[in-house]
């Protein structure tokens, strides 16, 4: 896997707003937020994209979501709520082929089927 902008963040080569790090994985403020709270989940270890997950990343992938929920606890958002979203290639949004979690809170955040109920009840 070539490398990405998130190995140079990880290598410390580049800035980042860094919010929680250990020996697995990082979290760091998104550079370009879409909600009051953004942050993004990575791990150190370089996987391209979520088909590139194998079974022995498992455990490493769960951690990820279990960080997700701590550093949203740590901003006072994990009883209000957050979305956890992680793109994958062209049709998915994907332009960083590092995985990562984005953490998404701080309002509402609006869903198509949500708002659609919302509209028929
Ligand atoms: P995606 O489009 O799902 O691959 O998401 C990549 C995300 O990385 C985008 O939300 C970008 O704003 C974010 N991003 C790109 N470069 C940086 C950076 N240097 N620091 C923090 N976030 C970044």
């Amino acid at each position: 896997m070539s490398e990405t902008i998130f190995t140079k963040i990880i290598k410390k080569e580049i800035p980042a707003d860094i919010l929680f790090e250990d020996d697995r994985v990082l979290a760091f403020n998104d550079i370009n937020p879409q909600a009051p709270i953004h942050f993004l989940v990575i791990p150190k270890k370089p996987i391209a994209t979520t088909n590139d997950i194998q079974q022995e990343d498992d455990a490493l992938v769960g951690y990820m979501h279990r960080v997700a929920a701590k550093v949203a606890s740590d901003l006072g958002a994990a009883e209000s709520g957050f979305r956890t979203v992680m793109n994958c290639n062209k049709h998915g949004g994907q332009t960083v082929y590092h995985i990562h979690l984005h953490v998404l809170a701080g309002k509402a955040l609006g869903w198509p089927p949500y708002q659609e109920k919302l509209k028929v009840e």
